[in-house]
């Protein structure tokens, strides 16, 4: 399977590139402060393969990192 294969056309993860684990988990890492607990809608997102931990994708502000999918 090659890079390109473990991600959609949008970016979003299919599957870790390292491992070819299909699951992840999604850290937000920015938010909206709207001065509410709990904080406001995330803005940016970090995907971490739920298998082996590697950073798979980023998402930020409606759109994921071309950097991590080679699709630039
Ligand atoms: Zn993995």
């Amino acid at each position: 399977m090659s890079r390109a294969d473990c991600y959609y056309s949008d970016g979003s993860p299919r599957a870790c590139p390292e491992c070819g684990h299909p699951e992840f988990t999604e850290k937000v890492k920015d938010f909206i402060d709207f001065g509410v607990p709990g904080g406001g809608p995330p803005t940016e997102v970090q995907y971490n393969c739920a298998k082996c931990d590697a950073i798979v994708a980023y998402w930020a502000y409606g759109g994921f990192d071309p950097a991590f999918s080679g699709a630039a």
